[in-house]
This record gives C-alpha cells, structure tokens and sequence, in this order.
C-alpha cells in the first residue's frame, strides 16, 4: 500500500463529474491496489473519507470509515462505494461543521440531508443497499458530491461561517476538533 498525492482545488478532477467504473474493472488488480492506497492516504491525511476524484482519477468510487460523533475512527467500519447513488430522506436540513482535504485548514457549516439511502457496488462488485444517517450521511454526501464535481464551499448557504482550522478551533469549539467530517 502507498499514501498517494491529494489534489487540491484548483485542479480539473475536482470540477469534472466522473463517468462510472465499469463493474469488471473491479477485478483489476490496480483497482484493489489503488481502494487499498485511498484507505491508507485517507489516514495518513487525518480524513474519514476519500473520493478517487481527489487523487485525479475520474472514477465513481470513493472510501470512508463510519465514525462516531466522538472521533472514534478505529472503531468504525471501512465502507467502499462504486458507482453510488444517493435517496436522501424527508427531513430538515441539519447544519454542521466539515473540512475537506483537497481544501486544506478551513471549517464551514454546511447543509445535509439527515438521512440517505445509499445504492452501488462494494469493492468486489456487489450490489449494497443501505441506509447512512446522521454523521456517517454527512460524509457520505461530502463524498459524493466529490464525484459530481461539488465541494462543500459550493453548499455553504452562508460563507460568514467559513475558518481557518486554527481560528476555528480557537473561536468556534474551545480546541475540541474531534468528530468534524474531513473528507
Ligand atoms: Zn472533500
């Protein structure tokens, strides 16, 4: 496994909408090498999630690790989506804080859907069907939205909210950074 470079906005792959990954590609083996390297780069970096967008590939794909609101990252699933799809449920947009590692060292509170239904494939091709609620919903439209060429600076309803991570964390939390969504 290899900790690979995370594009920054500014470069094309982050605007452009990636086509879908043709499902036997998934038996390729630089496509398992390469979800194993997004797992190990997503870390390296401090994320819970990674789109391939965000390494300058176009593919539907991307990681995250379910996490609870207390940061508790190592005790979350390793979830791979190929292809997704997104139902997000009825309900009140629900406000909260999100970075993103192609746009390093800002906060923005940022809009979601409470809940969506997920649909896809898993790294072996698999169809999955599932719901994502709360913070592991966040991320996953966070990760989406990476593949449609949408950051989260584009949800923003209000840029008044938009810190510097040392700022933020001065201002907005008292230095408790732990559970905010950087993907
Ligand atoms: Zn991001």
């Amino acid at each position: 496994m290899a900790v690979r470079p995370i594009v920054r906005l500014g470069h094309p792959a982050l605007r452009s909408p990636a086509p879908p990954l043709a499902k036997e590609r998934l038996a390729e083996p630089a496509i398992q090498t390469l979800i194993d390297d997004m797992f190990e780069t997503m870390a390296d970096a401090h994320g819970v999630g990674l789109a391939a967008t965000q390494l300058g590939l176009d593919l539907q794909l991307f990681v995250y690790v379910t996490v609870s609101p207390e940061g508790e990252a190592s005790a979350g699933d390793r979830r791979v989506l190929v292809n997704p799809m997104l139902e997000p449920e009825s309900g009140e947009l629900v406000y909260d804080w999100e970075g993103c590692l192609s746009i390093p060292d800002l906060r923005g509170l940022v809009p979601r859907h409470p809940a969506v239904r997920v649909h896809g494939l898993d790294r072996h091709g698999q169809a999955v069907d599932y719901r994502a609620e709360g913070y592991e919903a966040r991320i996953v439209q966070h990760e989406f939205d990476h593949l449609n060429g949408v950051v989260f600076l584009d949800r923003m309803r209000d840029l008044r909210s938009l810190c510097f991570t040392e700022e933020w964390e001065t201002y907005m939390t008292a230095g408790d950074d732990e559970g905010t969504p950087v993907g």
